[in-house]
């Protein structure tokens, strides 16, 4: 609800009087408005509403739903937003990376989040860190390198949609390809990660002494005398040759790996499907690598609703691709919170919290939800009443029975179908 309550519009309207007053008997003045003492514009007067300032009128104007909460909206649930756009860049001769960790965003402990540039023939060095690296392209084109625990090697391209997932401690590269290079956002499996403390190959080498580096290697020390002495991280190198070539220079005895560390997310068969959207999942059951990872990309047209749903087995974070909507949480408490995010934007829900986004802007919103978890899993509200003795849920509800059952019957994801 926007500025008016639901209560205001059934009085309002006449078909709907019936239920009005069978409402407002249980219920008489708190429809669509049902704290005490209430709260949200609807029942404040104008100078109470007004805002005097300070005031910061560019930025306020991104949150209509927290300057302007809807009615239903209360209590105090921990901020669930966070961004991209105004977190710090560190920009390189070859790309840039900006992140958003626990410490910039406490709810956040199951995921850290970096948005990263790489130019074309710009590198991300050769590196691991703790956390397990799950990845989804926003531009571009860009090389992956991973090294499995096998002595396995894989070298594979990725575009737009595409995801890459490495698991804890396997060494990889990446790298802008032409034209423009690319980008992407990283989700590590640990709200601590931090791409800015990882295991880098210069720092290795710098700090250790010449003479282990030629035993190691088995070449003599001259061969070191020029390594850089300081590290990488993200450096502009040349533009790698075709792919195929690539991977046969890197062909092992060993083998290759079992299973691609690469994935098409947006080539995915929907997992729901209607004229208000659709939903797209990469989970371990077909993306076999990504065993702490499960991602649903989920495209909202204008006017559609993501249903009111929760994850049973994991928190999602969220980032905001294209578009922009609002989200509701719905926790107990009870608390419910609304929050409007556009592109670049990060949301987070806890496990099990109830939760629904609205797309409010005139194109298609695109948003991926990412779980710690193997297996992608949802729980619908509407699914949930649909197969519950229609009596007892009358009985909650105080709705007839035969208007229940008009209610979908089948999880459609986004409505209206
Ligand atoms: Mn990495
Ligand atoms: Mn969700």
């Amino acid at each position: 609800m926007d500025s008016f309550s639901r209560r205001s519009m059934l009085a309002a309207s006449a078909a709907g009087a019936a239920l009005a007053a069978a409402t407002s008997a249980a219920n008489a003045a708190t429809f669509g408005n049902p704290d005490e003492p209430p709260q949200g514009k609807i029942n404040a007067n104008a100078g109470s509403f007004r805002d005097p300032g300070p005031q910061n009128p560019a930025l306020s104007s991104q949150f209509p739903d927290a300057t302007d909460p809807p009615a239903t909206d209360l209590g105090d649930l921990p901020q669930f937003w966070a961004s991209f756009n105004n977190s710090h860049k560190r920009i390189q001769n070859g790309g840039w990376a900006r992140q958003v960790t626990q410490a910039d965003f406490a709810i956040s402990d199951t995921f850290s989040g970096v948005n990263m540039r790489l130019a074309a023939g710009g590198i991300r060095e050769l590196h691991w860190h703790l956390a397990a690296e799950w990845a989804i392209m926003t531009y571009g084109h860009c090389r992956v390198t991973v090294l499995d625990q096998k002595g396995r090697p894989y070298v594979q391209d990725v575009k737009e949609g595409d995801l890459w997932y490495f698991p804890a401690g396997f060494p990889h590269s990446l790298q802008g390809l032409g034209p423009d290079g690319c980008e992407f956002v990283i989700a590590f499996d640990d709200g601590n990660a931090s791409e800015f403390n990882t295991l880098l190959v210069t720092d290795w080498f710098a700090h250790t002494p010449p003479s282990v580096l030629a035993k190691n290697f088995g070449v003599a020390e001259e061969t070191f005398k020029s390594i850089p002495l300081t590290d990488l991280w993200i450096f502009q190198g040349k533009e790698p040759g075709p792919l195929a070539e690539a991977q046969a220079a890197v062909a092992s005895a060993a083998g290759a790996p079992p299973f691609p560390f690469t994935f098409s997310l947006s080539g995915m068969k929907p997992f729901r499907d209607n004229k208000s959207g659709k939903i797209q999942l990469a989970d371990s059951t077909e993306f076999k690598v990504s065993q702490t990872v499960a991602a649903a990309l989920q495209t909202i047209k204008p006017g559609g609703l993501r249903e009111l749903h929760w994850h049973p087995n994991a928190d999602e974070w969220q980032y905001w691709i294209k578009g922009e909507g609002r989200m509701t949480v719905f926790n107990a408490g009870p608390r419910a919170q609304t929050q409007d995010f556009k592109p670049g934007d990060i949301g987070y829900v806890k496990r099990a919290a109830g939760h629904y986004i609205e797309n409010t802007g005139s194109t298609d919103l695109v948003m991926v939800g990412v779980f710690r978890t193997a297996e992608y899993q949802e729980v619908s509200l509407s699914d949930w009443l649909a197969h519950t003795p229609l009596e007892l849920v009358a009985q909650h509800l105080n709705i007839d029975p035969s208007v229940l059952a008009k209610f979908p019957r089948e999880a459609p994801g986004l409505m209206p179908t």
